[in-house]
Order: C-alpha cells, then sequence, then structure tokens
C-alpha cells in the first residue's frame, strides 16, 4: 500500500500548508526508541524536537510502556465527576511533592489549549464571586503562545496564529515581553540569554547589566488596567513558540509582587517549560516564587497521552466551595478528564525523574551540548545568536549580525534546513529562522556530536544557496 498517497487523501495536518506535502510528503513512522524514530523502509530520525516538546524520556520507554500496559487491564477510563481511581489521587499525591509551594487543587483537561481555557475561566469567576465583577479583561505578554482554541488564541500573541481570527478574540492588553537578543534598554543578561552556558538556576552570570528594566511596561499597564484585569498569563523564562526567546526569572519575582499589588492572578503557562526542560522542575522554580493556577501538559504524560491539568490554590478553590443553590461551582468538564491510562503514565513519569535523576544528569549535559553548539554555530556569519536554556538551544539566523536584521522571511530558511536534516535523518522543526533543540531529557553525548553536525552542515548548505 501506498500509505502516503492513502495519507493525503484523508488527512489533513495540522499547522500545515497542505500543499507542502507534495514536495515534501508525509513521512510513515512505524516506531520509535529512544530518541530515534525509525520509518516504514527502517530510515532513522533523530527526534530532537521531542515530538512538539511533549516526549521527555525517549519514545516508547521500557518503564511507561509497562506501566500503561499494566492499567490497561484493569481500567481504561471512567466518567470524573463523582467518581475517582487510584492513579488519579497517586499522581496529585507525587505532584504535591515537586510543584512550586501554594498549589494544591488539581483540575484535569485533556490538553494543553483546554487547560488555558479553565485558568482563564477560574480566574474569572473567581474575581466575580469575591465581589469584583469588574475584573473580566486579561493581560499577556507579546509574542506569547498559550494554545489555539479562542481564549487560548487570545491571550497568545503571535500573529501566524491568530491574526486572521481577531474578529472572534477576547480584546487582551498586551505588555510587551522581554527581548533579550534586540534589548531596546541595551542590556545584557548574560546568565540567561545570549552568550552564556545554560543557566541552571544561578542567578546572573558574569557580566550581566541587566535589572529587568523592560519590566516598566508592565508595571505602567498594570497601572492602567489592573482595575479591570482578572489575571496576567505567561509563559515563565521562555517563550517558545515565539523563537525560544529566553528571559531571567527576576521577571517572573517582580511580577509576583505587581500581581499581588493589585490582586491580579499570576497564571504560569508551565505546559511547555515544565518538567525539567528549563533545567528544574518547572520554571517558576528558578524565581522562587509560586503562581496563582498553574497549567501542564506537555510533558506530563511524557508525551503518552494527551492529559493537562490547571493546579490551583487553596484560596481560588475556597472561591468556588459553597451550597450548591449558590451557584458557585466551576461547570467546567472534559469527557476524558482525569484517564486513568493517562494517568498512569503520568505517575510512572515522576518515579522516573525521581529514580533515575534525570533532570540532573540532563544538567550535566546540557553544559557540553550547549558548548559543541556555540562552538559550532558562533563561527557562522549569519548567527545572531545561540540562546539555551536546559537543554533547550536555539540558534537565530540573521541577515546581518550586527544590525541583528532577521532574514528575508520569504525565503523561507527555516523550512529549507529542515528538509534537508530530515534527508539526513535529523527531526528538526524551526520557528521561522531560528533553528532549535528540545530533545527528550535523556539524549546522549554522541548523539548530541550527530545531530549538531547535521544541522550545522544543512545551515550552511542553505546559507550558501540562499545568500
Ligand atoms: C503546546 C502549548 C500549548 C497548547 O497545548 P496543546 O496541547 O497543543 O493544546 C499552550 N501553551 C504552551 C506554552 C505550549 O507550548
Amino acid at each position: 500500500m501506498d500509505w502516503q498517497k492513502e495519507d493525503l487523501k484523508y488527512i489533513w495536518h495540522p499547522c500545515s500548508q497542505m500543499k507542502d506535502y507534495e514536495t515534501l510528503p508525509p513521512i510513515v513512522i512505524e516506531r520509535g526508541e529512544g530518541i530515534n524514530l525509525y520509518d516504514v523502509n527502517g530510515k532513522c530520525y533523530k527526534d530532537v524536537i521531542s515530538s512538539w516538546w511533549c516526549n521527555l524520556l525517549g519514545h516508547c520507554n521500557p518503564r511507561i510502556n509497562a506501566a500503561v500496559k499494566k492499567q490497561i487491564d484493569s481500567l481504561e477510563h471512567v466518567i470524573f465527576a463523582n467518581f475517582t481511581h487510584k492513579p488519579a489521587i497517586t499522581l496529585c499525591q507525587e505532584l504535591m511533592k515537586v510543584i512550586p509551594e501554594g498549589l494544591c487543587k488539581f483540575n484535569f483537561a485533556d490538553n494543553g489549549s483546554a487547560a488555558i481555557e479553565m485558568a482563564l475561566k477560574m480566574s474569572f469567576q473567581y474575581h466575580y464571586q469575591t465581589g469584583n465583577p469588574q475584573k473580566k479583561r486579561f493581560m499577556a505578554l507579546s509574542d506569547a503562545y498559550h494554545g489555539e482554541t479562542l481564549g487560548a488564541l487570545a491571550v497568545g500573541g503571535v500573529d501566524l496564529y491568530s491574526e486572521l481570527y481577531k474578529p472572534l478574540l477576547l480584546d487582551v492588553i498586551r505588555i510587551d515581553a522581554p527581548d533579550c537578543f534586540r534589548c531596546p534598554y541595551g542590556k545584557r543578561c548574560e546568565g540567561h540569554c545570549s552568550f552564556a552556558p545554560s543557566p541552571q538556576g544561578e542567578g546572573w552570570g558574569e557580566g550581566a547589566t541587566c535589572h529587568c528594566e523592560c519590566f516598566e511596561k508592565a508595571e505602567k499597564t498594570f497601572a492602567k488596567h489592573a482595575h479591570e484585569v482578572a489575571a496576567i498569563i505567561v509563559e515563565p523564562l521562555l517563550q517558545g513558540s515565539a523563537g525560544m526567546k529566553v528571559y531571567p526569572p527576576l521577571y517572573l519575582k517582580k511580577l509576583r509582587e505587581l500581581c499581588d499589588k493589585y490582586n491580579v492572578h499570576l497564571i504560569a503557562d508551565e505546559i511547555a517549560t515544565g518538567y525539567g526542560r528549563t533545567g528544574k522542575m518547572f520554571a517558576f522554580n528558578h524565581a522562587g516564587v509560586s503562581p496563582d493556577i498553574m497549567c501542564l501538559s506537555k510533558g506530563l504524560t511524557g508525551g503518552y497521552m494527551p492529559m493537562a491539568i490547571a493546579v490551583t490554590t487553596q484560596k481560588i478553590y475556597d472561591a468556588f466551595y459553597d451550597d450548591y443553590l449558590k451557584g458557585k461551582a466551576f461547570m467546567h468538564s472534559h469527557t476524558y478528564a482525569g484517564n486513568p491510562l493517562a494517568c498512569s503514565a503520568a505517575i510512572e513519569v515522576l518515579k522516573i525523574l525521581k529514580d533515575e535523576q534525570i533532570i540532573e544528569k540532563a544538567n550535566k549535559r546540557a553544559v557540553y551540548f550547549n558548548k559543541i553548539i556555540r562552538e559550532k554555530f558562533l563561527p557562522l556569519e549569519n548567527v545572531g545568536e545561540v540562546r539555551s536554556i536546559g537543554l533547550i538551544n536555539a540558534i537565530e539566523l540573521v541577515k546581518n549580525r550586527e544590525t541583528k536584521e532577521p532574514l528575508d522571511s520569504s525565503k523561507r530558511t527555516g523550512y529549507q534546513i529542515y528538509q534537508k536534516a530530515l534527508e539526513k535523518g535529523v527531526l528538526l522543526r524551526p520557528l521561522g529562522d531560528v533553528i532549535y533543540f528540545n530533545p527528550p531529557l535523556i539524549i546522549e553525548e554522541e548523539d548530541m556530536d550527530f545531530v549538531t553536525d547535521v544541522a550545522l552542515a544543512c545551515t550552511k548548505d542553505i546559507l550558501c544557496d540562499i545568500i
């Protein structure tokens, strides 16, 4: 059977111009192992983007496989209103040991965007029920990404995804996000951005001059709008879809203070940053403060099952807790909330992280990864910067290194590098002209050598053709 032809007959793939598939048909994957994916012809692809940032511990991880297999023989799913099960309870007990202090009530959904919707509704309803019905707007950062459903899209700020749908979206108050590469204040935050090894949460590096001067934008916006605002939502430390833009933890600390001052909820979208991606269990751990609501999804089940959780505080929970006829309940549900198979995978993920000291070991290898990426890429004239946090490394290609002028986006440089790398067995998926690595935490040094060599060769080839 011609699987590719059959695929194109039926399937409309996510986030794709389907016409592109005429020249790059979908790759039919048959099995996975560790960071490797194998297609039907046996060709191997190194999955260094963790299949859209969700695969945490390798494909077909034997321990997670066993946990899910065991669960499926006793219970696949059950309604989660009035019913419960051991896997969900155990998962919450285990998460309590690792989540930021103060978070303690878990509301389940089945994908990241749904958790964001839940957080927004929860925040609005909290204020409504505590005497502040005028707090019905949201604040978010420019270049933010929070998912694709209408509420999540509204708080998102990446035009590629949201521009067209503006007529359908909530009117969100936008704050200019930190932009450390093109810092309008001319500051350097050595420890966390451009030119230093992964921070591992050690505060500022040498040579840093940044004190989050850009935070004044948030202060001004709060002063003007906070009275009508329920919550601000942020991707802590790392704006993923914006091109893996990294900013310092000090920003989050300041934001926590500002939110307390104005009775505005701080929603942490840790969907991409959670689970060790930034070198700590959660990005908020770097800042030493807690959000009011935290959304989890991608790494939660190790990339096995669609599941998400919005975790919140006792204080928010209590504002919904009353006699039924008071009408204060959170009337929000998803059919697959708390799915036991997903919970069994999620419990095993937490066990593996702990037993095998995955994050600690990944942080050691992250130093090597960042070092070779800098050595290989920084000499290229068109590399504007290499930025990193944890195992995530991003290489921003520019037309002019001095002025930081971007490449002509119509040349689709990143996309061409993607195609070339696929031929050579590496799955990169650049964000525009930002090439990045966000591999499973278990990647070994040998694979780091291979994937960076391929990425470098492909980048050189394509840049040579284009410039
Ligand atoms: C992926 C992602 C989402 C959306 O999650 P989905 O499961 O794709 O709906 C939201 N926020 C961030 C930061 C993400 O990376």
